[in-house]
């Protein structure tokens, strides 16, 4: 299981620093989480203004 970025990201780069595995990093349209590499632990959902991070 890993968390997943929504088109409802608007590239503010919040989550980013928030990620304590360094998984998510900025894509071509939205930010992007590295499956393999999050380890779930909610801190960029919990980050994020538009609500943009959902559990997968
Ligand atoms: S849930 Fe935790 S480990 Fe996964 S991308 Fe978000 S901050 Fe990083
Ligand atoms: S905090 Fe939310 S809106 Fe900002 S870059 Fe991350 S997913 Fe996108």
């Amino acid at each position: 299981m890993a968390y997943k970025i929504t088109d409802a990201c608007l590239s503010c780069g919040s989550c980013e620093s928030a990620c304590p595995v360094g998984a998510i990093s900025e894509g071509a349209d939205k930010y992007e989480i590295a499956e393999d590499a999050c380890i779930s632990c909610g801190s960029c959902a919990n980050e994020c203004p538009a609500d943009a991070i959902e559990a997968d």
